[in-house]
């Protein structure tokens, strides 16, 4: 591990000033050691406010964005969580410290695997993470309360609306390219009405139909 303290501290204050107010969610970004996330080639890299590459031509998300998504889920410890493109796992561990369990689906058996190293490791044990199609969701498993896509679909994929519960809330980049990209904010009430909010412009890796080869 590369824990590093003072880099670590120096990311919380810029996430801080970034906009991200919600304690639990920084306290989060403070506890989960993300350099167990990234390739041993970017470990010292692993506490700047940037996006890394990872395997399979993937990447780990910037911690602003994950950061910035996670806030916006208005997470607790009942809730259960459905997160799309597990990639390195960071966003998923971040996500597994403020709800109850999180299911998580990649398409890159590869990812998932390293992924999974990195929970054991971390000793955590309320993800529970499968290879597949995030197009399709999990529908075995719905309803979630909440729903995190880290990776842009031109469209709301209709699988994930389906399987969101009343009360619930769906966060994820839709739009063709990175030019166009925005994180959406969708929230299903309790009557079941769906309400929608174009936030962030953004620019996340394609999400892929189908499980990779
Ligand atoms: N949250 C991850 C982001 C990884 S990038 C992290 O911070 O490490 C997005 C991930 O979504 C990639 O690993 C990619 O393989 C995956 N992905 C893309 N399309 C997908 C799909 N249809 N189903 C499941 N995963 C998908």
């Amino acid at each position: 591990m590369n824990d590093n303290p003072a880099q670590k501290i120096r990311l919380i204050m810029e996430l801080r000033r970034q906009g991200i107010s919600n304690t639990d969610v920084l306290s989060a970004v403070e506890r989960v050691p993300r350099d167990v996330f990234v390739p041993p080639t970017f470990r010292d890299r692993a506490y700047e406010n940037i996006a890394l590459p990872i395997a399979s031509g993937q990447t780990i998300s910037q911690p602003y964005i994950v950061a910035y998504m996670t806030q916006l889920l208005n997470l607790d410890k009942r809730r259960k969580v459905l997160e799309i493109g597990t990639g390195s796992g960071y966003q998923t561990a971040i996500l597994a410290r403020l709800s109850r369990r999180v299911y998580s689906i990649e398409r890159y058996r590869n990812l998932l695997e390293t992924a999974e190293k990195a929970f054991e490791e971390l000793k955590i044990t309320n993800i529970t993470a499968r290879v597949g199609d995030g197009y399709k969701g999990w529908p075995e498993q719905a309803p979630f309360d909440r729903i995190l896509v880290t990776a842009a679909a031109e469209e709301v994929p209709q699988a994930l609306i389906d399987q969101l519960a009343p009360d619930g809330i769906i966060a994820l980049p839709v739009g063709r390219d990175s030019t166009s990209q925005h994180i959406l904010r969708i929230t299903r009430d309790e009557a079941g009405n769906l309400s929608e909010e174009v936030l962030l412009p953004v620019r996340f890796v394609p999400m892929v139909q189908g499980v990779a080869e």
